[in-house]
């Protein structure tokens, strides 16, 4: 029999637990010929989150947990998530139930219609308001624009990954991780399923602008490295202003028999040297960008079939 793990990453959760393993359980119920494992990450909660996740447990085999050592945050929790699952499709899932579990059987479909990553797609956000929509549709806009890698449009990690899925992602192990953008790196046969999100069940959410805005710069350096590129966009410009104005001072210059006068010369003198200045930080960008993509050290490709004779020995 196959088997799927739930992967709940958990901080703070005392109040939605009860009400998130309810709907689970019940959800679950009506799905046979699967066997499940429930698998929380404790991610260094203060509250009673790991006991009632101890509780679940001494009634319930199918829970198990890791508990983390204090707080590494949602993304670091997922990951470990992965690591430890050890089902053939993992399906993550917030505590919070603002992913409906009852969309679950939906997502299992689609991963035996052949689908690697079924992804559960917003129709709606409830409970959130026009201004988290709003800079969060523009986010995703510019993150688009910045890169070739096609990035799904409002979806969060609510999804079910096959096991090649799984295993493509842990061998991206560097600490600065985006997993929305990860997903979307690692390819394979996508399919979109669409919800309604509701709003939080209890508790608050974790999410304050700061965070928010410190995960859009992740999601952004995390996904390519274009904004290095910046200062070689301006010092060309610069160069090409420092040319016409040049030219312009020269003729004025010839024209008029008048002495080139000292503010003009100070004026070509400084464009010139900005634009280098920025023309050869613009240069060590494009070195710097280099060595963090090695640095990375993510695997080049994965490999979706082949079909020939040697032997899979990654
Ligand atoms: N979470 C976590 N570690 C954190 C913050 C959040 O494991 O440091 C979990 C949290 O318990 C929940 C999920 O990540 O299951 C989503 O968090 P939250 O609901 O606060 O985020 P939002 O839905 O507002 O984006
Ligand atoms: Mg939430």
């Amino acid at each position: 029999m196959k088997k799927i793990s739930i992967i709940v990453p958990s901080y703070n959760e005392e109040e939605a637990l009860p009400k998130l393993y309810e709907r689970l359980t019940n959800t679950l119920s009506n799905i046979s010929n699967y066997e499940f494992e429930i698998l929380f990450v404790n991610d260094g909660s203060k509250d009673s989150t790991l006991n009632i996740i101890k509780d679940f447990r001494k009634h319930d085999n199918r829970i198990s947990y890791v508990n983390f050592s204090r707080n590494f945050g949602k993304e670091i929790a997922i990951m470990a998530g992965l690591d430890y699952a050890i089902g053939d499709a993992v399906i993550l899932i917030d505590a919070d139930l603002q992913d409906p579990p009852e969309i679950i059987p939906e997502l299992i479909k689609y991963w035996e219609e052949g689908y690697d990553d079924v992804y559960a797609k917003r129709k709606s956000r409830k409970g959130e308001t026009f201004f988290k929509k709003f800079t969060s549709k523009l986010y995703y806009k510019i993150l688009q624009k910045l890169t070739r890698v096609e990035i799904q449009k409002d979806t969060g990690d609510f999804r079910l990954l096959d096991r090649r899925c799984v295993n493509a992602l842990r061998k991206m192990r560097e600490t600065q991780r985006c997993s929305k953008s990860m997903f979307s790196w690692i390819g394979y046969n996508k399919k979109e399923v669409l919800y309604d999100r509701d709003p939080r069940i209890a508790g608050k959410t974790k999410w304050n602008y700061k965070k928010l805005v410190d995960l859009a710069i992740d999601g952004i350096t995390a996904f390519t490295t274009s904004p290095l590129r910046i200062s070689t966009y301006i010092s060309l410009p610069t160069f090409f202003v420092c040319i016409v104005y040049f030219i312009y001072v020269i003729i004025k210059a010839v024209k008029l028999h008048m002495a080139i006068q000292a503010f003009q010369a100070i004026i070509l003198l400084n464009l010139f040297f900005f634009g280098i200045i920025i023309l050869l930080i613009g240069i060590i960008g494009e070195y710097l960008g280099r060595i963090f993509n090695e640095t990375k050290n993510r695997p080049l490709y994965f490999v979706d079939e082949y079909n020939g004779e040697k032997e899979k020995n990654i």
